[in-house]
C-alpha cells in the first residue's frame, strides 16, 4: 500500500508532539489532572458531610435522605452514598453498593469516608462511592489525561494535514503550472519534457509519457538520461544524449533521433530537440525538450528500403539477362560468332562508312571442304566440334574492327575495313593456312575462300557477298583448299554448274529465326525493366508511366498477358505517383519478366 508523502510527514509530527507531551508528563511539567480530580472529589465530599452533619444535628433525617439521592442522581461522578453509624450499621443509603464492597474497590480510591459528628459525640461516617474503573480502553478514556492527549493528538493531526497539503502542493514544481496550461500541454501532439539541471523529469505531457509507456506523474523525478534511449546519429561518434550537451554547452541541440530499446519490430523513434531554460540572470535553471514521434515513418522508410533493395536486386539480375539474351540474340549459339542478323546490321554499318570515308572494305567468304563427308563418317557431333574450332580459330584471327559471323551451315563469313582486294587477299591466305594446320585429333580438314573488296565495283553490300559467294564457288571448282579474288575469277564462268554447295540460311535457320523473335521480345521487355528501375530511381513518373505503357503494348502484342495485366496497374500507379505501389508493382513486374526470360533462355538451349 502506497502511503502520501504527507500522511507519512503529519505521522512523524504527531508522534513527535505526542512524545513530547509524554516527557513532559513525566517530568512533571503537565498538570497532574488525575490529582486536580481527587481534590475536587475531596472537596465536594467534605461539604456534603457537612451538610448531612446539619441534617443529623436537626434530625431531619428524611430531608438528608431526599438530599442524597438528589445528590446520587443529578451526579454521574458518585455511584453511591452511605451513612453508616458508629456500630457499623447501615443508617441510610441511596446508589448502587453491590459491588462496592471488597478490597479491590478500595485499594482502587473510589470510596471516600468522613467521619460525622452529632454535638462533639462520633455519630457515624458518610461514605461516598465513585464508579470503579476499569482498566479497559473506555476507562482509559474516561482518564482526563488521556482525553487531554487523545484531543491534542487528534488536532495536530488534522491541523498539520490540512497545513501540510497546502504546503505541499504550492512547493509541487507541477502543480505551480495552472491546470489549462498542463492541458494545453498534453493536448500537443509531440512529447515534452522540462528536465532540471540533474536530468531529472520535472514536468512530462500525456503524448511523451504514454510513448514512454508511462503516466506524467510516475515520470516525475525520473533521470531521463536512465530511460533505455538508443543513439541512432548516422555518422556521429559521440554517443552523448543531446539534453546532457545541452546542459554542457548551454546551447540549443535539434533535430537528433533517439528511439527507445523495444522488443516491436520497428522501436519508437523520435526526433528531439532541446533548448535551456534560463532564469533571468541567464543562469541554466534546466532544459526543455520536445520529441517528435516519428515511429510510422521510420516503419515506411524501412519498408521503403526493403522493397528498393529488392528492386535493385531484380534490376541486376534483369541485367544480367538482358546481357545473356542480348548475346543470345547477336551471336550463333555454336560458334559464338556474330548470327547472321547482326552481321547484316553491322555491314550495313560498315559500308556506309567506307562509302563516306572512301576507304576500302574487304569481304571473305569461307566455306569448309568435303564437311558433309565429315558428318557422315566422324558423325555430327564431330562436324559440331570442328565448326566450332574453326570458329574460335577465326575468331582469334579476326582483328579489330574486322566482322567474323557464321554466315550459314559450315560458311563464315569476315568483313575487313580499310582492306582493298589485295590486303583481302593476303588475310585470306592467312585464314586458309591457320584452317589447314588445325587439328581435330586425327582429323585435318581444308576450307576454300572467296574474296573481293568494294574497290572491285559492288554497288551495295549484297553485290559485295555475291561476288564473295561467286569466289567461293571459283575456289571449289579450282580443286578447294584455296582462295580466289574476284578480279581474277573469269567474267565468262558459269556460276550455275552444279557444286556441292552448303543449305540455303533460309532452310537451316527458321528454327534460329523463330527462337529470335521471342528472343526480342525478352530483350525489350528486359530493357523496358531497366529503365523502369532508372524512374523509379529518378522519382519519374511520366516517365515511369510511358515506359510502362510499352511494356503493357509490348506483352499485349505477344500475347503475355500476365505482364501486360501489371503493367496496365505500374501505369495507373505512377499516373497517380503512388511511390510505394509502383515500386511493388515494379518488383513484380521485374519477377514476372525474370521469368518468362528465365523459360525463354530454357527454351534457347534446348
Ligand atoms: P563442299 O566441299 O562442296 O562444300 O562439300 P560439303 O560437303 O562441305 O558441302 P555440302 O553443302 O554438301 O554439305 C554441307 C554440310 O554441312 C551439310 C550439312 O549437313 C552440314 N551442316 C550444316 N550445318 C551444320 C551444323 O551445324 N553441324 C553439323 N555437324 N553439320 C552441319
Ligand atoms: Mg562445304
Ligand atoms: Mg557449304
Amino acid at each position: 500500500m502506497r502511503v502520501s508523502v504527507t500522511f507519512r510527514i503529519v505521522a512523524g509530527l504527531v508522534l513527535l508532539t505526542l512524545s513530547t507531551l509524554l516527557i513532559a508528563c513525566s517530568l512533571k511539567l503537565a498538570p497532574n489532572l488525575n490529582r486536580v480530580q481527587m481534590e475536587d472529589r475531596a472537596r465536594y465530599c467534605e461539604a456534603l458531610a457537612v451538610s448531612s452533619s446539619l441534617f443529623l444535628t436537626q434530625g431531619n433525617t428524611e430531608a438528608l435522605k431526599g438530599y442524597l439521592d438528589a445528590v446520587v442522581k443529578h451526579n454521574p461522578d458518585i455511584s453511591a452514598a452511605v451513612l453508616r453509624q458508629q456500630d457499623g450499621s447501615i443508617f441510610l443509603q441511596t446508589g448502587k453498593t453491590d459491588d462496592l464492597t471488597g478490597t479491590s474497590a478500595e485499594n482502587r480510591f473510589n470510596k471516600v469516608r468522613i467521619e460525622l459528628r452529632e454535638e462533639n459525640h462520633p455519630w457515624g461516617q458518610l461514605e461516598i462511592y465513585f464508579p470503579v474503573e476499569n482498566l479497559g480502553l473506555l476507562s482509559l478514556w474516561q482518564m482526563p489525561m488521556a482525553r487531554y492527549i487523545t484531543f491534542v493528538v487528534a488536532c495536530c493531526f488534522l491541523g498539520f494535514y490540512l497545513f501540510l497539503r497546502k504546503t505541499l502542493q504550492s512547493l509541487n514544481p507541477s502543480k505551480v503550472i495552472p491546470g489549462r496550461v498542463q492541458e494545453a500541454l498534453d493536448t500537443l501532439a509531440g512529447g515534452l519534457l522540462i528536465l532540471d539541471t540533474r536530468e531529472q523529469i520535472v514536468l512530462a505531457n500525456k503524448t511523451i509519457a504514454r510513448a514512454l509507456r508511462s503516466n506524467p506523474d510516475q515520470l516525475q523525478g525520473q533521470v531521463v538520461s536512465q530511460l533505455p534511449w538508443i543513439q541512432q546519429a548516422e555518422g556521429e561518434t559521440n554517443d552523448e544524449l543531446p539534453w546532457t550537451r545541452v546542459l554542457r554547452e548551454g546551447t540549443t541541440h535539434k533535430g537528433v533521433t533517439l528511439s527507445l530499446e523495444s522488443n516491436a519490430a520497428v522501436a519508437d523513434c523520435f526526433v528531439v530537440s532541446c533548448a535551456p531554460v534560463l532564469d533571468d540572470l541567464g543562469r541554466m535553471r534546466g532544459v526543455l525538450v520536445s520529441f517528435e514521434d516519428v515511429t510510422e515513418l521510420e516503419k515506411k522508410k524501412s519498408e521503403l528500403r526493403e522493397m528498393l533493395q529488392a528492386l535493385h536486386e531484380s534490376r541486376e539480375e534483369i541485367q544480367k539477362k538482358n546481357e545473356e539474351l542480348q548475346h543470345l540474340a547477336t551471336r550463333d549459339p555454336l560458334t559464338s560468332c556474330l548470327n547472321r542478323r547482326s552481321f547484316y546490321e553491322q555491314m550495313e554499318t560498315l559500308w556506309e562508312q567506307a562509302q563516306k570515308q572512301g576507304t576500302p572494305l574487304g569481304c571473305i567468304l569461307l566455306d569448309i571442304d568435303h564437311f558433309k563427308s565429315i558428318n557422315d563418317n566422324y558423325g555430327h557431333s564431330t562436324g559440331d566440334l570442328v565448326l566450332k574450332g574453326i570458329g574460335g580459330a577465326l575468331m582469334d584471327l579476326v582483328e579489330e574492327p574486322g566482322v567474323l559471323c557464321r554466315y550459314g551451315g559450315e560458311e563464315f563469313c569476315i568483313l575487313l575495313p580499310d582492306h582493298d582486294i589485295d590486303q583481302t587477299d593476303q588475310v585470306a591466305e592467312r585464314y586458309r593456312l591457320a584452317v589447314e594446320s588445325l587439328e581435330f585429333d586425327d582429323l585435318k580438314v581444308t576450307s576454300s575462300f572467296g574474296a573481293t573488296a568494294i574497290s572491285l565495283g559492288a554497288e551495295n553490300p549484297q553485290d559485295l557477298l555475291d561476288e564473295a559467294d561467286k569466289c567461293l564457288y571459283a575456289a571449289k571448282r579450282g580443286g578447294r583448299n584455296q582462295v580466289a579474288r574476284w578480279d581474277r575469277v573469269p567474267r565468262d564462268m558459269d556460276f550455275s554448274e552444279p557444286i556441292a554447295r552448303e543449305p540455303t540460311p533460309a532452310q537451316q535457320e527458321p528454327a534460329q529465326e523463330s527462337t529470335e523473335v521471342s528472343t526480342e521480345v525478352a530483350i525489350s521487355l528486359g530493357s523496358n525493366m531497366e529503365c523502369l528501375a532508372q524512374m523509379i530511381d529518378a522519382h519519374d513518373f511520366t516517365g515511369l508511366s510511358c515506359i510502362a505503357e510499352q511494356v503493357r503494348l509490348t506483352a499485349g502484342r505477344h500475347g503475355i498477358s500476365a505482364i501486360a495485366e501489371v503493367a496496365g496497374q505500374l501505369q495507373q500507379a505512377a499516373e497517380k505517383a503512388d511511390v510505394i505501389e509502383a515500386i511493388y508493382l515494379t518488383n513484380r513486374l521485374m519477377e514476372l519478366c525474370q521469368s518468362y526470360q528465365s523459360l525463354h533462355l530454357q527454351h534457347t538451349v534446348d
